[in-house]
């Protein structure tokens, strides 16, 4: 992966990120305590003011380095878990080099690191809902041999329909948990950051490859 692509991958988190940030901690005052938009926000602006930095590095190296420095600055729940996701997909790089056969492994050991922390996994109206069909849709299209477009759409669309399928689910997980049945009717704030981060990630390999 070359710096200009990692530094674009990063200007397009940080936009997305600042652009939703209100609709992030409306979606959270719904059933949490109004602060996503603004922790992530906080978390994404502090990596693109380091970006001409960790674009330099090793991948796993710039990976590790985004974690961190969400763990630092975003705070929250949400915090240490990004953190987690970043940090573990660092781990499952191999030979220091990201290549698309290679973005599930790294994906399935972000996520599997998310569920270490939060001790969670699919259907309790997290991030996850989000991050594992978008995992298992980008396995699935590789193995099948798909074209970069088509990769990009079905990863996005079933990220898409992840995220949605929180709105109905019962918050097991987090502070949403503490509304119990209260909590159904509302999409999951993780779950559509997770959503944007994945668009704004897609985004910027559409715009290399233009
Ligand atoms: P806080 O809940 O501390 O205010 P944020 O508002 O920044 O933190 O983040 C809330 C989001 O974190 C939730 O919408 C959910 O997606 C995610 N989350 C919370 N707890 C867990 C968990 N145990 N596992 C996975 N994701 C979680
Ligand atoms: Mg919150």
């Amino acid at each position: 992966m070359n710096a200009k692509l990692f530094e674009l991958m990063i200007f397009e988190c940080q936009k997305i990120i600042n652009d939703n940030q209100r609709y992030l901690t409306e979606l959270d005052s719904k059933i949490g305590d109004a602060d996503h938009g603004n922790n992530l926000n906080r978390g994404f602006q502090s990596i693109y003011e380091l970006s001409s930095e960790i674009s330099q590095m090793s991948p796993s190296a710039a990976l590790k380095k985004t974690g961190m420095t969400l763990v630092m600055k975003v705070g929250g729940a949400s915090g240490p878990l990004y953190g987690s996701f970043f940090m573990g997909m660092a781990k499952h790089i191999k030979n220091d080099s990201i290549i698309l056969e290679h973005l599930p492994a790294m994906l399935w050991g972000g996520i599997e690191d998310v569920q270490k922390r939060g001790k969670s996994e699919a259907g309790q109206k997290t991030m996850l809902d989000t991050l594992i069909p978008a995992a298992k849709q980008l396995e699935n299209e590789i193995e099948q041999g798909s074209c970069n477009k088509d990769i990009i759409e079905n990863v996005i669309k079933a990220a898409e329909v992840g995220c949605e399928s929180t709105k109905t689910m019962k918050a097991l997980k987090g502070r949403a948990s503490y509304l119990g049945e209260r909590s159904i009717g509302h999409i999951d704030p993780g779950a559509m950051s997770s959503l944007l981060l994945i668009k704004a990630i897609c985004n910027s390999i559409d715009v290399k490859n233009e």
